[in-house]
């Protein structure tokens, strides 16, 4: 009905509208002034003497002016509902979006048992279904998994795509117990659908839990409280959830101020780097060193990479840190070798955070020709992890590092998965093993058949074997046990200060 509508009233305007206007447009004013006037008089006269015909004409154009506004009117409401259609319905997954969860939650009032929960989900490797398989079946991986979040919702409950590739949900479940198992059937039920349309991921869900407490919902600080539990979730291969706790909160308000503090920390030359002693154990010299960063914080004092390089790679800054660091050992070497002292190769870690975007070999190239230091020196630590997630991506940037004079190292190698396949898909030039290699393990037996074949399979290709975290003479005696003979560890050095790495390799 509504459509026949809009379709006849503008038929019946154009009407009203083009008949007079065509007489107009085909005699001209005289000619029509004279088809009603047969002598010459004015119009007005003509009006004034034919009183119905002039009412005539006023009731005409009140009448067009009439529908002219119902048209006007229709057609304003009609976009205006559109247009409001379009505010509360997601362009991708075309289910109602985050703004209608704020208009259906605007009065509701949890009881307060424990029993409602905000779950904030983000599909960890989403990217990767975008980057390989097109934007096209990205939506569709969006669009199933919220119909899958949407085919278990109860009466009362809501839920949506909040942006990218992140599901805000608020849910009833009697127990934790049911929550969790909710979560586990949400993986199961993706993993369902991505088998169906071919795609070799498996989504790894990351969910932060909030419970929510007694009274009216504050949706926005449900949402910060879900997405700290989320965020304090390490990266893992597996679906998992967190349930937030007030420490999450203490802890980000502390992130945050060293937010602040950053601005004013590489500025005021805060960040300093120490070096820790790679040691041969038959000839016990210095063989090489190992940069790591500290920060010797105004207010908190001296603050190990522990504490922030894990924040620093959640907002990034630790691409441009690393870069700090790798400079800063250029120009302790150049100090070195302009103090007459024989330089010995440093190490730099570099952040997994670099793989997604960067010009590494570039930079590191510019760098070491500012300062008139052979690249011969610098090795580059990437961790067993970073070279694992995106290996793809990696293998070439490594291949041009190594061609310009890097060497690469692996770090912490033992700590994973630990494919030996990264040996040859990678120009590896030395291994870190991890100190958790030394540590006592269920099958020791089979843990040294492997560590040993590791060490000989690298010794035999040419790469360097370091022992991490030795500590005791036992430890040392398995690192012989092992085949290998370069440690790092406090069995001979702690990290110190340059001035102090500087006077140790004077005497070494
Ligand atoms: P890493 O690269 O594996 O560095 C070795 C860590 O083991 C250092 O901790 C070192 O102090 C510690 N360590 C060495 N020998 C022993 C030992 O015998 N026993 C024990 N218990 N620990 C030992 P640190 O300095 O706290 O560094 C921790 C991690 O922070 C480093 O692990 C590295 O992954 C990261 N890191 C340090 N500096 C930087 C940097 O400039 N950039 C980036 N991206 N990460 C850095
Ligand atoms: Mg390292
Ligand atoms: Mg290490």
């Amino acid at each position: 009905m509504k459509k026949i509508l809009h379709w006849i009233v503008p038929f019946c305007l154009s009407i009203l509208f083009f008949s007079p206007a065509s007489v107009l447009a085909s005699d001209g004013p005289d000619d029509l002034y004279h088809a009603y006037t047969d002598d010459n008089t004015s119009i007005m006269d003509y009006f004034s003497n034919h009183p119905k015909v002039s009412l005539a004409v006023i009731l005409g154009i009140t009448a067009v002016f009439i529908l002219l506004l119902i048209v006007i009117v229709y057609n304003f409401r009609r976009h205006n509902k559109k247009l409001e259609q379009l505010m509360i319905t997601d362009p991708v997954t075309h289910f109602p979006n985050f703004e209608q969860m704020k208009r259906d939650t605007a009065h509701f009032v949890c009881p307060g048992n424990g029993t409602w929960y905000l779950l904030y989900t983000d599909i960890q490797n989403f990217k990767y279904i975008n980057d390989l398989y097109g934007h096209a079946l990205g939506d569709w991986v969006l669009t199933q998994c919220l119909q899958a979040i949407r085919d278990k919702l109860e009466p009362g409950e809501s839920c949506c795509r909040m942006d990218a590739d992140h599901f805000v949900q608020i849910k009833h479940f009697e127990t934790e117990a049911a929550m969790v198992s909710a979560l586990r059937a949400l993986a199961e039920a993706a993993f369902a659908l991505i088998n169906q349309a071919d795609i070799l991921y498996r989504l790894i869900f990351r969910t932060g839990v909030y419970t929510l407490p007694a009274g009216p919902l504050d949706l926005n600080m449900a949402i910060d409280s879900a997405i700290y539990a989320k965020q304090s979730q390490s990266n893992s291969f597996v679906s998992n959830w967190t349930v937030f706790d007030h420490a999450m909160r203490q802890n980000n308000l502390k992130e945050r101020q060293m937010e602040q503090d950053l601005t004013h920390a590489i500025r005021d030359h805060e960040f300093e780097v120490w070096y820790q002693n790679k040691v041969d154990i038959e000839t016990q010299k210095i063989v090489g060193a190992e940069a790591l960063v500290c920060w010797r914080h105004p207010k908190q004092g001296l603050l190990s990479p522990g504490v922030f390089i894990p924040f620093f790679e959640k907002n990034q800054f630790v691409t441009r840190l690393d870069f700090y660091v790798f400079e800063t050992v250029c120009q302790q070497l150049a100090d070195l070798r302009d103090s007459g002292i024989a330089l010995v190769p440093i190490s730099s870690n570099f952040s997994r955070v670099h793989f997604d975007n960067w010009d590494l070999p570039e930079r590191c190239t510019a760098i070491t020709r500012a300062h008139g230091i052979s690249p011969s020196y610098l090795e580059i630590e990437i961790t067993e992890e970073g070279s694992l997630d995106s290996i793809h991506n990696v293998a070439d940037k490594l291949n041009k590092l190594h061609a310009a004079g890097f060497s690469l190292s692996i770090d912490d190698f033992g700590s994973g998965i630990s494919p030996v396949q990264l040996l040859y898909d990678l120009p590896v030039d030395v291994l870190k093993m991890d100190r958790s290699t030394l540590d006592p393990h269920d099958n020791e037996q089979i843990h040294d058949q492997i560590t040993k074949s590791i060490v000989s399979i690298a010794m035999a290709n040419g790469i360097k074997v370091i022992f991490e975290g030795v500590e005791t003479d036992d430890q040392l005696d398995m690192v012989r046990h092992f085949g290998g003979h370069i440690i790092q560890g406090y069995y001979y050095s702690k990290p110190a200060p340059f001035a102090s790495f500087k006077k140790q390799l004077a005497e070494n």
